[in-house]
């Protein structure tokens, strides 16, 4: 008997080591792990840097509150936004409690209520960033929701400028829906979002929490469109496993943020910080940066190779792909795949997502591919 709420569908098997990308079962059953913790173990496990920045840092002062000046938080700050268009950060905890922060921000700056946001996007389970996500199964039993959260169809451009209106506080999306299918954002729809910014008060909030910190191959997915977010939120890969979000602005919003207006006991704690200004500095530059492009392209075109059949779609940017089978169930094939020793997961019921550590190796992306040849190309694995 379990005395855990029974709200996740875990798989038979603990992972309890791991070092790189290869995770390690109580059994001693190794895999590779093509999950990064869900796009969060942006260095791969046990990286030799942020272990030694736990080390050090927890000998030091583990957490001591936002009553002090923060010279760590500064420091975090100051690399996040440099030659970036936007100047001031805000720490805090995970991706939800980083877009619940962008939603306030919003509100509190425009003066006004209105958020439009898109189907198949996720935002976070707080009650903010759940009311923000346009997926009923996300929502369902929890109403009545936080109002006045507009959705729209994703990648509509007609839509959204009819539904862009002085009413409207901001356009909230990610650049490539994750949980709802790994759905990029189209160059139209971007421009669309970018001329409304333009020519209206209305603000743009990028949830960068599963896209950002180098994982589509640029320290955000924004940088490779049009869009210059107002918002950016961040958490997943920021830590690489160490808990911590977070959300950037531009100089603009600076006073709307003053004492007493939001805040977080932990948030920016001094081990999160130096865990975060670690993967800041190893991920923010460009012979990194241009890694992750570098395995991307390669990691895409092994697969094309392994599924050139029109049935198969690959869809994505840098480390963050989907894999679809020509509209069937994933579960199964993800239950195979754990079992052949490569973890993966689900992006909606249809997509397999892959999300290697930003430091797999071109080795391990060709055994994946092997591995995924095998399971997905052996017969039909029925639904269970
Ligand atoms: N935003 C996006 C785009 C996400 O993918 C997620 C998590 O999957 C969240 C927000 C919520 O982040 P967290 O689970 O850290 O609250």
């Amino acid at each position: 008997m379990s005395a855990l709420f029974q709200n996740y569908a875990r798989r038979p098997f603990a992972i309890v080591e791991g070092k790189g990308t290869e995770v390690f079962d109580e059994s001693g059953k190794r895999y590779l792990d093509f999950t990064s913790g869900i796009a969060v173990c942006s260095l791969g496990h046990a990286y030799p840097a942020i272990v030694e920045a736990i080390q050090k840092q927890s000998e030091k002062l583990w957490h001591i509150s936002n009553l002090f000046e923060s010279p760590g938080q500064e420091k975090l700050a100051a690399s996040l936004v440099e030659d970036l268009h936007v100047s001031y950060a805000f720490f805090c905890n995970s991706g939800a409690e980083a877009n619940e922060a962008a939603i306030k921000l919003a509100r509190k700056h425009t003066g006004k209520h209105k958020i439009i946001v898109f189907e198949q996007s996720f935002h976070g389970r707080t009650f903010g960033a759940m009311s923000a996500t346009g997926q009923d199964k996300v929502r369902n039993g929890f109403g009545p929701l936080v109002s006045e959260f507009v959705t729209l169809p994703f990648n509509d451009a007609e839509a959204l400028k009819a539904a862009a209106n002085t009413e409207t506080a901001a356009i909230m999306l990610e650049l490539i829906q994750g949980e709802g299918g790994v759905n990029p954002v189209t160059d139209d729809f971007a421009q669309a979002i970018h001329d409304i910014q333009q020519s209206t008060d209305i603000l743009v909030i990028a949830d960068e929490v599963q896209t950002g910190i180098g994982r589509t191959g640029t320290r955000f997915a924004f940088e490779q469109t049009v869009l210059k977010p107002d918002i950016i939120s961040m958490a997943k890969g920021l830590g690489s496993g160490f808990p911590i979000g977070g959300i950037l602005g531009t100089a603009e919003l600076f006073d709307t943020f003053n004492a007493g207006t939001h805040g977080t006991t932990f948030g920016g704690n001094p081990l999160a910080v130096a865990v975060a200004q670690t993967v800041v500095d190893h991920i923010f530059n460009d012979a990194f940066l241009g890694s992750v492009k570098q395995k991307s392209s390669y990691f895409a075109s092994k697969l094309q190779q392994a599924f050139p059949e029109q049935q198969y779609a690959i869809q994505g940017k840098g480390l963050m792909l989907g894999l679809s089978l020509g509209g069937e169930d994933v579960a199964p094939y993800v239950t195979a795949l754990d079992e052949a020793g490569l973890l993966t997961v689900a992006a909606g019921p249809k997509v397999i997502r892959l999300l290697p550590p930003l430091t797999v190796s071109e080795h391990e992306i060709d055994e994946a591919v092997s591995i995924l040849k095998t399971v997905l190309k052996k017969e039909k694995i029925p639904n269970i």
